[in-house]
């Protein structure tokens, strides 16, 4: 018989279940996203807002939120929308974690 340890929620802190839905969230964020169809998940296509994109080359994980773009010289890359919105506003973790409401305060 093993115990697992269950750990108490945490009062305060990073909380990934309320990261919005990568759907959702690159809706919003993503000009001109285009499904795309690929094996398995669902991805999109958008202009990357990480360099001066005229082509959609940022592909993104609408199941994960991860995202990169396809142009070397660029090399946007993350896992998720946190990363994301880090990346995009310059935004340090719990800024970019309270910002997406992913962010839980002591009540
Ligand atoms: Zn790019």
């Amino acid at each position: 018989m093993q115990f697992t340890a269950r750990t108490q929620p945490r009062r305060q802190g990073f909380d990934r279940n309320r990261l919005p839905d990568p759907l959702i969230y690159y809706a919003t964020e993503l000009d001109a996203m285009r499904a795309s169809e690929h094996c398995r998940g669902q991805s999109a296509t958008a202009r990357c807002p990480f360099h001066d994109d005229r082509h959609p080359s940022l592909l993104v994980n609408l199941d994960t939120g991860a995202f990169r773009c396809r142009v070397p010289a660029c090399g946007a890359y993350g896992r998720d929308v946190l990363a994301f919105h880090m990346a995009r506003y310059g935004l340090p973790f719990a800024a970019a974690a309270k910002a997406l409401g992913a962010w839980r305060t002591r009540t």
